[in-house]
């Protein structure tokens, strides 16, 4: 009989797992996305800024997954059509703030940790002696740390204030000591469990994630992110449902009834699975009734909250050769990263200047609680005190707030994630940047891995 799917949440993941369902399913098999907001995309939006186009979320994805292979974002782009609009940024240096300027990002360092102490020149100093081999691995079997807590230990204070926080900072948005080795350095935490150094560790997890010379590490889409979504839903053939929040699901005889749009003018819909593509909060919401314990796994997931502040500085402001810099927290400015776009994406000389400022770390979201005439003149005046001279006034702006946008993966995780997974009734799976990890790739992976499981408990 013909099947009806439900994916909920019109993310990337959602949208991944909408394709997967098309290319596994019966060509009868109706999917349908629901999509609380007025579009889809999620975190993956394209702007316009003094008219160039200008990403408002995501710009970028890893080229590569975890076992050397294409990531699953480049399959995706190239099962979509796109191979030939994926482009890579310039090979130019990024910068780190230090003491108030910017200086050169240290080499060597596998996301801010050193693999070779000896490279991290004044940028921090390590003491070498902490990083002793006590005769077992830094890690036992299945053990989770803190990022910060392993770091401390080995190398000390300053390795982690002023290298691994912005560098994890730029990502997360989060702080070393409360996010997962396991999820945002998985390679490193494979290694930690065979290595009794940290500096052997950064090194085999080097080895093993070693990139052929000369490949590009990030891509994306020419035209925008944006260009993708609508591929991606163009490929799915899904019906796209746009504005109506789904608030509840209920199992029936053979399969699920969602509760959708507002409480005074309630819809339901009948389906025989589900896809949940959520954050974490909608996400365990939706699962209260259906599965309460994966619900309480799921609902300790802390987000933390960012702006970008997107700035079109009139043609030919001059800016140091750099793709852009993270800053440590420890520097107290509100921007802690800043992306040259023009020279980061090689656009045209002519147009105007095109800088991208991030603002707001996890646990600080009232220094985000400005309207955005505050926050573009706190941007601006971070910029200007780290690049050494006031910027001229933007020709345009846009403020681009993305408020608990994202999850900050606290050490265990994981096993929170496979308990709750394991407590998930056949015919419903999780996908998106909640459960296994933020990345693009990672979040398409999931989808595509959900979309399987509940095609496979139908087929059952
Ligand atoms: C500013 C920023 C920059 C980033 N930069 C990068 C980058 O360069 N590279 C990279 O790899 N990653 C980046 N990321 C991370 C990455 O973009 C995200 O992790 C990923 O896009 C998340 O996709 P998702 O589908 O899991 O979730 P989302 O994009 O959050 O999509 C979930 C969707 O579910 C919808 N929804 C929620 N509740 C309901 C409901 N009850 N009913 C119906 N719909 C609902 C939401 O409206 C949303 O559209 C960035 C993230 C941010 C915030």
């Amino acid at each position: 009989m013909r099947k009806r799917v439900a994916v909920i949440g019109g993310g990337i993941a959602g949208l991944a797992a909408a394709v997967r369902l098309r290319d596994l399913t019966p060509p009868d098999t109706e999917i349908i996305v629901y999509e609380q907001s007025g579009a889809l995309g999620g975190k993956l939006r394209t702007g316009e800024l003094g008219g160039v186009t200008v990403e408002r979320g995501a710009e970028s994805f890893l080229m590569t997954g975890a076992d050397g292979a294409e990531s699953a974002a480049v399959a995706l782009v190239k099962r979509l059509g796109l191979g030939d609009a994926i482009r890579h940024p310039a090979r130019v240096p990024a910068a780190l703030a230090f003491g108030g300027r910017l200086a050169p990002m240290p080499g060597g360092t596998l996301v801010g940790v050193p693999g070779d102490l000896a490279q991290l020149g004044d940028v921090a100093h390590a003491d070498a002696e902490r990083d002793h081999d006590a005769g077992r691995p830094l890690l036992a079997e299945g053990e989770d740390v803190a990022v910060g807590a392993l770091v401390r230990e080995r190398y000390g204070d300053e390795v982690v204030d002023r290298l691994v926080d912005p560098m994890l900072g730029g990502v997360y948005a989060g702080r070393a000591d409360g996010l997962s080795l396991q999820v945002t350095m998985p390679q490193l935490a494979r290694t930690a469990r065979v290595e009794h150094t940290l500096r052997d560790a950064v090194r085999a997890a080097q080895r093993a994630g070693r990139r052929v010379p000369g490949k590009p590490i990030f891509g994306a889409v020419e035209g925008g992110m944006s260009r993708l979504v609508g591929a991606a839903a163009a490929a799915s053939s899904a019906r796209i449902s746009l504005g109506l929040p789904v608030r509840e699901i209920a199992r029936t005889a053979h399969g699920w009834r969602l509760l959708l749009g507002p409480v005074p003018a309630p819809q339901t819909d009948d389906v025989d699975a589900v896809v949940l593509a959520v954050p974490a909060s909608p996400a365990a919401r939706l699962l209260s009734g259906v599965a309460p314990a994966a619900a309480a796994a799921l609902g300790a997931l802390d987000y933390a909250s960012v702006a970008l502040v997107g700035l079109a500085l009139p043609p030919g402001t001059p800016l140091p050769d750099l793709s852009g810099f993270l800053v440590p927290p420890s520097e107290g400015t509100l921007v802690k990263a800043a992306t040259f776009v023009t020279t980061k994406w090689s656009l045209p000389g002519d147009g105007p200047v095109i800088v991208r400022a991030s603002l707001g770390r996890a646990g600080e979201q009232e220094r985000l609680q400005f309207d955005d005439a505050v926050l573009l003149e706190r941007a601006m005046s971070d910029l200007g005190a780290l690049l050494g001279g006031e910027l001229p006034p933007p020709v345009a702006s846009w403020v681009q707030r993305w408020g608990g946008g994202l999850p900050q993966y606290a050490p265990g995780h994981l096993d929170r994630l496979a308990a709750a997974r394991a407590a998930l009734p056949p015919g419903l799976a999780l996908a998106g940047a909640a459960f296994d990890g933020i990345g693009i790739p990672v979040c398409i992976a999931s989808g595509e891995r959900a979309a399987e499981d509940v095609s496979k408990a139908w087929e059952g």
